[in-house]
């Protein structure tokens, strides 16, 4: 990892869903959209075919941590039955991933900022 990009910064970045290079723009251009680049810095967010897999990748194992955590916290903590604890863990399973999109793209997009940077759009390559 590179010290001219400190991670708190970028983590910080992150989870107000702003550019991990200069934090001035929005990731989202509608909801469920992402940009496809950054038009403060001109970062790319989408890039070859296959890199929204990691986003995926993030949105599936932090559903999967908050299901663990809320099953656990149900049935050990609260003692509900489990019944009502399968019933809480589908409607988990169901709506968090939505409210989560755009933070797995978000946290991706920082992961890739900080191992390698990203890429700058170049107009003039993109295919017509
Ligand atoms: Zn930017």
């Amino acid at each position: 990892m590179n010290a001219q990009r400190p991670i708190l910064k970028v983590l910080s970045r992150a989870f107000s869903l702003r550019c991990p290079a200069c934090g001035k723009s929005s990731l989202i251009e509608r909801p469920f959209h992402i940009r496809h680049h950054c038009p403060e810095c001109r970062s790319l967010f989408k890039r070859e075919e296959g890199f929204f897999v990691g986003a995926i990748l993030a949105n599936v194992i932090t559903t999967e941590f908050i299901i663990l955590v809320v099953c656990l916290f149900s049935l050990l903590v609260v003692g509900a039955s489990y019944e009502k604890v399968l019933i809480g863990l589908f409607l988990v399973a169901v709506t968090f991933p939505l409210l989560f999109f755009h933070h797995s793209w978000s946290l991706w997009l920082a992961f890739d900022y900080l191992i390698e940077s990203l890429p700058k759009y170049d107009e003039s390559k993109r295919r017509r």
